[in-house]
């Protein structure tokens, strides 16, 4: 077999089969080379009688008539000179007819400079305009795109098309055993007719024939050939070239006016991005106009004590962000003078920044062409590209960041990728139904097209959540409350809580409970249920609120001493104690 690992190969289907020595390959030939290997068989006979000599004679004569043109030009037999050029990857494959007498000469396809083929491939799919053969091959390799002709063999007078005669048929099954073509396309009608007579009825393979790119179809403009060759990048998977500019185009007008964006230093954006992962813009608004004041810039944010810190964040969730940042801003004064590093790698070294991160850092605040990939970069993706794979494949995950580095603008990188956050988080929504009527790309979305928008991106089936009861006390004692530390590891490590137990409480549970700690006289009610997700759990609580007007002191000992409750007033509460929002509903029944 050809391995299917290495890279970029090429060869023609016989040395293909010679330098991989594959058994198979003979059973794979299509019929069409069998015919091929037949007739070349036919043409080396053994012997020939006179009579049979003297009739070929004359019939070879009579062929070299025949082998002049009307113009008097002779007829030429050539052998496709140039392997084809694809690879395990490859998705599409692109066939012409028979390679021109300038591509014989360069040993390679499409060599004529007026040819629009090189032209058009680097516009389609954002490339730089690849001058040499290296440069060609490299591309189409990039891009997963096979390329050879129809014909294997032929008689032809220079390299008009129309003066093609004999033709032999090329063996497309060296590409198509050994890469995963998923559509193959004719450059022109001359490739596809050789196609629909020779090759369709052997393969059952249906090609779509695309308006030649060659200077004899100079009638068909530059941008008919972009339009029409656009398809190709439907099974690439690739997003249509010069969208970069449309959606920056749609930014430029309705980008979201967003208190750090006035000043998009490497600290502001960084804080910002933390807060918004997980958190609602309009919910962190407040909370970045506070953090700024309180902590302008790194060095402020390195010395804040971690009890201010976490206060500080109260309500933001996700309570290990702002402790990395912390950490990541000790190694930022210590290493980097206070100030975070424009180097993508050494900012992807930091505590708590990850590509995404690292990503709109180096665009926005130093204008590097990186990608910040999240949840709603993927979905516009996976959406403009119909992409059917699982969204949690780390491949489909790379090949739609490739994509969106395909079409990035490279003089915009930062509005590029803050423009796709809005388009996600304002347009192309996640649940229901996106407005795809004010869409910038609503005419190249395939989602779009096929009506399935919501059906992308494909998800994996959600593992249900482990559900946690718990009774959640909230004690009032001499106008002061009860709250507890909680472990300094897992979820909601070192945050406040009010008192609660695991299991599921009833009004006549809760008071059994607080029978079991000694105390009798005291008013209860309860204050309802509520419920808060977390990624893998779910707390589903009960509440209850515990008015106690003198607390004896054997009760005071096991709360404060062996429970490690601690008692602080409402005011204390609500300025030095960070407690996590999933408490916010019995917090706000506090009298
Ligand atoms: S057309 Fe609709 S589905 Fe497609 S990217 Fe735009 S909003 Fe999303």
């Amino acid at each position: 077999m050809t391995d299917k690992n290495s890279n970029l190969q090429t060869g023609n289907p016989q040395s293909a089969e010679d330098k991989t020595g594959n058994p198979q390959r003979g059973k794979h030939k299509t019929e069409s080379s069998q015919r091929r290997d037949h007739k070349t068989e036919s043409s080396q006979g053994t012997e020939r009688k006179p009579e049979d000599s003297q009739r070929l004679n004359h019939q070879e004569e009579k062929g070299k008539e025949r082998r002049k043109s009307s113009a008097g030009k002779a007829y030429q037999k050539i052998d496709h000179p140039i392997p084809p050029l694809y690879d395990k990857d490859s998705r599409i494959l692109i066939l012409g007819s028979f390679p021109s007498v300038k591509s014989r000469e360069a040993a390679f396809f499409y060599g004529h400079p007026q040819n629009r083929f090189w032209r058009l491939l680097a516009q389609l799919l954002s490339e730089t305009f690849p001058e040499t053969v290296e440069e060609r091959a490299d591309m189409l390799h990039r891009n997963h795109i096979a390329v050879w002709d129809t014909i294997a063999s032929c008689e032809i007078v220079g390299s008009s098309d129309s003066s093609i005669r004999q033709v032999v048929p090329n063996d497309l099954s060296v590409i198509l055993d050994h890469a995963d073509i998923r559509q193959i396309y004719c450059n022109g009608a001359k490739s596809h007719e050789y196609f629909h007579r020779y090759i369709e009825p052997e393969t059952g393979i249906k090609a779509v024939r695309l308006p030649s790119t060659s200077p004899a179809n100079a009638a068909c403009n530059m941008d008919r050939l972009l339009s029409d060759w656009r398809q190709i990048l439907i099974p690439l998977k690739a997003a249509p070239a010069g969208i970069g500019q449309v959606l920056l185009k749609w930014y430029d007008y309705n980008a979201r006016i967003l208190p750090w964006r006035s000043d998009p230093s490497p600290y502001h954006v960084w804080v910002s991005e933390i807060m918004l992962q997980q958190t609602r813009v309009e919910a962190v608004r407040h909370y970045y106009d506070r953090w700024m004041e309180r902590l302008p810039d790194v060095e402020a944010l390195s010395r804040i004590p971690d009890d201010d810190l976490m206060k500080l964040w109260e309500g933001l969730g996700y309570y290990n962000r702002v402790r990395n940042m912390k950490a990541a801003a000790v190694t930022l004064v210590e290493e980097y003078g206070g100030e975070l590093p424009a180097d993508y790698e050494q900012l992807l070294s930091l505590k708590g920044i990850g590509e995404y991160t690292a990503g709109a850092i180096a665009s926005i605040a130093f204008q590097q062409p990186k990608a910040a990939i999240d949840g709603n970069v993927l979905r516009v993706f996976s959406r403009i590209l119909a992409e059917s794979g699982k969204i949690s494949s780390a491949a489909v995950k790379k090949s739609l960041e490739r994509e969106v580095l395909r079409v990035m603008p490279p003089d915009r990188p930062g509005d590029f990728n803050q423009a796709l956050m809005d388009l996600g988080a304002t347009i192309c929504l996640p649940n229901g139904q996106p407005l795809c009527d004010s869409c910038p790309w609503e005419n190249i979305c395939q989602a779009h097209k096929q009506g399935e928008e919501i059906h992308f991106p494909v998800k994996e089936k959600k593992k249900a959540r482990k559900i946690i009861h718990k009774g959640v006390f909230v004690i009032e004692c001499e106008d002061r409350f009860y709250l507890h530390k909680r472990p300094g590891t897992g979820l909601l490590a070192d945050l406040w809580e009010f008192p609660n137990l695991d299991g599921s409480y009833t009004m006549e549970r809760a008071r059994q409970e607080i029978t079991s700690w000694n105390l009798t006289d005291y008013e209860l009610e309860s204050i309802g249920e509520g419920k808060h997700i977390f990624s893998h759990v779910e707390w589903h609580m009960t509440g209850y609120y515990l008015k106690i007007a003198s607390l004896p002191e054997q009760v005071r000992r096991l709360f404060e001493q062996e429970l490690h409750w601690i008692a602080v007033s409402r005011r204390e509460m609500e300025k030095d104690y960070a407690i996590p929002s999933a408490f916010d509903m019995f917090r706000k029944r506090m009298r």
